[in-house]
């Protein structure tokens, strides 16, 4: 199953996206995180069909509370690197055609170590999805092993601060090293979405910075479709 954790504009505190999360649920209906099998799906190979119905479950939603006169804003999803490798681009485009939903919506979340893999592929297929309108976000930013160069060469609209930073904050090193990430996000023209927000002082701080938004439990945690579509029909303003 999928849930959804909001992502809030800090500046106005309204809805400006969802990320999807998803979960294993058992068969006694318990749900199992992705930290206790993601990296296996991946090693097996069974992340490619998870990836899948991730992917249109996100878009069909979404679509569907589109409709519903319920504006979502952006739809992130997650992407392993061992979905990168295989027909990542034509399953996007299959599941946009068949949803209908506009890949102005759709915002694609990558890691660094990820888009390390095989750069040249990765370079070609980010741009396509570019040229579709598809957006694309680097995910615990600033915890991969890359270079900074690859920030220049690949077409990223949003950097998702690490919450080992965010929780930093408080710290002088800690609150450096967000302050840069934010600086350096908002010179490169990309969006700076900061990750793991908790509590009041680390949003007061990324406000401060003029982050742009953010997404934790100080505002939301993931919750069922149904909940984030009554979270979404209250128009609220989340927290700031
Ligand atoms: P992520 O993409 O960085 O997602 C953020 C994780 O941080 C989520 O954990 C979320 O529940 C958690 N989180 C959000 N706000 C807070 C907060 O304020 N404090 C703390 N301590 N945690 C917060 P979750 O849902 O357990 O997912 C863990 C990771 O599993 C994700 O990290 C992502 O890398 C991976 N994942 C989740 N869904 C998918 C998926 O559909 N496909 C793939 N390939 N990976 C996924
Ligand atoms: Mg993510
Ligand atoms: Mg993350």
């Amino acid at each position: 199953v999928l849930h959804y954790q909001p992502k809030v504009n800090l500046k106005t505190g309204a809805i400006s996206g969802a990320e999807a999360l998803v979960r294993l649920q058992q068969t006694d209906n318990r749900l199992v995180c992705p930290a206790k099998f993601v990296n296996i799906a991946e090693e097996c190979g069974l992340i490619l069909p998870i990836g899948k119905w991730v992917l249109h479950e996100a878009c069909r939603q979404t679509q569907a509370w589109l409709t519903a006169g319920l504006d979502i804003g952006q739809i992130a999803v997650n992407v392993s690197a061992r979905e990168l490798r295989s027909d990542f681009l034509e399953g996007v485009l299959s599941i946009l055609n068949d949803t209908g939903l506009d890949p102005r919506r759709l915002e694609l979340e990558l890691t660094e170590s990820g888009m390390m893999q095989d750069m040249e592929k990765t370079l070609e297929i980010l741009c396509a999805l570019k040229q579709l309108g598809v957006q694309i976000a680097v995910d615990d930013f600033g915890t991969g092993y890359s270079s900074l160069s690859y920030l220049r060469r690949f077409p990223i609209d949003t950097l998702k601060i690490d919450q080992t930073f965010v929780q930093d904050i408080g710290g002088e090193a800690g609150e450096t090293i967000v302050s840069a990430v934010i600086a350096m996000g908002m010179s490169l023209k990309q969006r700076v979405v900061a990750e793991g927000i908790e509590t009041k002082q680390q949003l007061d701080f990324l406000k401060s910075r003029h982050c742009a938004e953010g997404q934790g439990y100080y505002f939301g945690r993931p919750m069922s479709a149904d909940k984030f579509a009554t979270l979404l029909a209250a128009k609220c303003r989340v927290g700031t």
